[in-house]
């Protein structure tokens, strides 16, 4: 790319604009930056880049710099109908993310993983298998730093570990994964991707450019994931939980690869069939890449598991917090009510993002949940749900702070508070990391207030959830 003769705007200023701005700038090009928002973070982050000689853009002269433009490069957070890129394409200008533009310059294999859960928990254990081995490896793009501020650190023979998100992938077109691994599709922002075929459609494009010389790692046992098989001309290597496919699988309680036995199930610590699939996604695209069956064993059996996903935050007067804030859909809900051990008081609730509840409650009537106590700006959908589910275990109440105290109140000894929201956080929080956190500060504010007398639940009451 010519970035000297080219103008771009980067629109929205969290952590990829600002990287991309910079990319670019730096390179000598012609950058106009924009964001909607005008907070602390961004002021500040304006202000860096106007210093480096980007060009600060009001709400007001937006439009009028379109025919100025050459290029758009929309953060992820902005969706593809939005007005400012409905206005690029009008005048037939193209629209990139920060992340196409890492895609571009990069030099060295890259692992993409994608799926609507468990992208970040099978990241994490693919970079530290692949540092465990030796490699210079870095985890990016949707988590950790963006795509375009790691480039420095990479050579031709780094791993590049990529998340890709489906909001990502609507601006991306030039990545070309040597392992492409897709995990699952469940519902999920529908709100911005309106159906499920879009979304679908959306989760296919990681595959979109491998060739006959890369690798797609798919999971067997999803119905979507597995006609994703028939969409490229890439090999195929299943994943699955259930059957013995041609890649990686659990048979006599050991994790296996094409024949061969990893180690047993039990020395892996996290909890979850569903971290068992990312397991076994990480197995398979690690030893695609080459990787020896000694640093695979070693990285997954101390893997810990990443913050705010069924993370074990703390004890009190009996009952244990688990936070697992990170599940903002249906899925990963199911998921945390399937895991975690022994009997809880799950918090549900925060911004919708169109699903049906009803699933869920499904799996929560065969569960441990003895009681939801339901918050957030989608409580009288999920209310809804449960009471349409016969599930009636519930208090409904809207602040967050509340929801929790009420949740501590009412879980009997050796049960679990657990926070797996099914829903997004913005409603009351700048992220889902706030959230957790907040989560795990109520804990001290209700330490600090005192136990209380309360009692034990019927039956096993020790068998509590345990991550880290
Ligand atoms: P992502 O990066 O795709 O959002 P994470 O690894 O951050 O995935 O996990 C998000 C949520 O999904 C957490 O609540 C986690 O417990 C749950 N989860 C992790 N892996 C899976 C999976 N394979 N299927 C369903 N839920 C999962």
């Amino acid at each position: 790319m010519l970035f000297e003769r080219q103008t771009f705007l980067v629109a929205g200023l969290s952590r990829s604009g600002i990287s991309a701005a910079e990319y670019l700038v730096f390179r000598g090009a012609r950058v106009f930056i924009y964001d909607d928002v005008q907070d602390e973070n961004v002021l500040s982050a304006s202000a860096k880049l106007a210093e480096a000689g980007c060009v600060i853009v009001g709400k007001d002269e937006l439009y009028d710099k379109v025919p100025e433009c050459d290029i758009l490069v929309l953060s992820p957070g902005i969706p593809v109908d939005h007005p400012l890129p409905v206005a690029f394409r009008k005048h037939g200008k193209s629209i990139i993310g920060e992340t196409e533009l890492g895609a571009l310059a990069l030099r060295c294999p890259v692992v993409a993983v994608t799926g609507t859960n468990g992208k970040t928990t099978t990241v994490t254990m693919l970079e530290s298998i692949f540092r465990r081995a030796g490699k210079n490896a870095i985890a990016c793009a949707n988590v950790g730093k963006p795509l375009t501020s790691c480039l420095g650190e990479l050579d031709e023979k780094s791993i590049v570990v990529a998340e890709i998100s489906s909001f990502q992938l609507e601006t991306l077109y030039s990545l070309r994964p040597h392992v492409a691994v897709v995990l699952n599709v469940t519902e999920d922002h529908l709100n911005r991707h309106y159906n499920m075929e879009n979304y679908i459609y959306l989760k296919a494009r990681i595959l979109k450019n491998c060739a006959e010389s890369e690798y797609a790692v798919l999971n067997y046992d999803d119905p979507v994931v597995r006609e994703f098989a028939e969409k490229t001309k890439a090999n195929v290597v299943w994943f699955s939980l259930k059957e013995k496919v041609e890649g990686g699988y659990i048979e006599d309680g050991n994790f296996c690869y094409r024949g061969e036995s990893l180690f047993p199930v039990r020395e892996f610590p996290l909890d979850g069939e569903h971290n068992y699939a990312n397991a076994l996604a990480a197995i398979c695209a690690a030893k695609i890449m080459g990787m020896g069956n000694a640093s695979v064993t070693a990285a997954l059996k101390s893997f810990r598991g990443v913050k705010h996903r069924l993370q074990k935050v703390g004890e009190l007067g009996g009952v244990t917090f688990i936070d697992d804030s990170k599940a903002t859909n249906v899925d990963s809900a199911i998921k945390a009510v399937r895991s975690v051990k022994g009997e809880s008081v799950l918090l549900l609730g925060g911004r919708d993002k169109g699903y049906a509840y009803e699933p869920l409650f499904e799996t929560i009537k065969n569960s441990g949940v003895v009681h939801a106590v339901i918050y957030g700006e989608n409580a009288f959908r999920i209310l809804n749900a449960a009471l349409k589910q016969g599930f009636t275990a519930v208090t409904l109440c809207r602040p967050f702070d509340m929801a929790v105290r009420i949740a501590y109140l009412t879980a009997k000894r050796g049960q679990n508070v657990l926070l797996s929201p099914a829903s997004a956080s913005f409603d009351a929080f700048r992220s889902y990391e706030e959230r957790g956190d907040r989560f795990a500060e109520m804990l001290t504010i209700l330490a600090k207030e005192g136990t209380r007398e309360r009692p034990a639940a019927a039956g096993e009451i020790s068998d509590t959830y345990e991550n880290e």
